[in-house]
């Protein structure tokens, strides 16, 4: 096969990654790697049943939303993948299994059992390297270092188990973000370090890519996807998250 077989986006199908504020002020680069459940029509769904084609399996449901509304209340640019996690994983490196993944929690992801290298090429190629261009590109454009904040949801139930936490704030090597913030948690929110997923389930890779090497400050943020699924949900956790946030990088800064 020709690397033409395997061509994944179409004319019609647009970038694989955009910048949403580019201008933006703020010191403080947003990330969605899960922002869209977008499949182009040449993976014909990957085989995944109708039902589960728009479930948390396929993007964060709602971080896209926040992510946008957070880049406009902090007046910071935003680069946010435009296809699905289950074609690409934006925030894994293309040798770990869940790049690609063939399974997410329950659900077949069939398109994805037994690719060749020519089609795990494809998908780097077209959908993981100008993702990865965007957001270095975007990080270079800042005149002062700027905080490197991934914006994430989860599932409020997981294998058949409810889940209690609604914000996580996880960390790689690079603590002092996660830990600011978690300072600054209003009361009455159940936020967690490293909930419900920690660097051990491999998910910090867009920090240890992209912020740890240039020595940035950075946090990797979860919310339950049940909290921010209507307009009023994404409105309460923008003025949390950036209050937060701001509190936090002041402090840091007094340091
Ligand atoms: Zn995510």
């Amino acid at each position: 096969m020709t690397s033409s077989d395997h061509r994944i986006l179409g004319p019609n199908d647009g970038p694989a990654a955009e910048v949403i504020n580019p201008q933006g002020t703020a010191p403080i680069c947003l990330v969605c790697e899960h922002a869209s459940a977008f499949i182009p029509a040449s993976l014909a769904d990957l085989g995944v049943a109708p039902e589960h084609r728009l479930s948390h399996a396929a993007w964060d449901i709602g971080g896209l939303d926040l992510a946008k509304a957070l880049s406009k209340k902090l007046d910071a640019p935003l680069v946010a993948s435009r296809i699905s996690r289950l074609v690409y994983d934006c925030n894994r490196p293309p040798s770990a299994p869940g790049a690609f993944p063939e399974r997410s929690e329950v659900i077949d992801v069939p398109g994805n059992v037994g690719l060749d290298d020519a089609a795990r090429a494809a998908r780097v190629n077209e959908v993981y390297d100008p993702f990865r261009t965007l957001v270095k590109t975007t990080l270079n454009r800042f005149s002062t270092p700027p905080a490197l904040v991934t914006i994430h949801t989860f599932t409020p139930v997981w294998f058949g188990q409810p889940r209690d936490v609604e914000l996580g704030l996880l960390h790689d090597a690079d603590d002092r973000l996660a830990r600011a913030m978690m300072a600054n948690r209003p009361d009455g929110l159940e936020a967690q370090l490293n909930a419900p997923y920690s660097v051990t389930d491999g998910v910090t890779h867009t920090l240890r890519e992209h912020a740890i090497p240039r020595g940035l400050q950075n946090v990797m943020i979860e919310v339950r996807n049940d909290l921010v699924s209507d307009p009023a949900g994404v409105a309460r956790f923008t003025d949390i998250l950036r209050t937060m946030l701001t509190k936090a990088l002041a402090t840091q800064e007094a340091l």
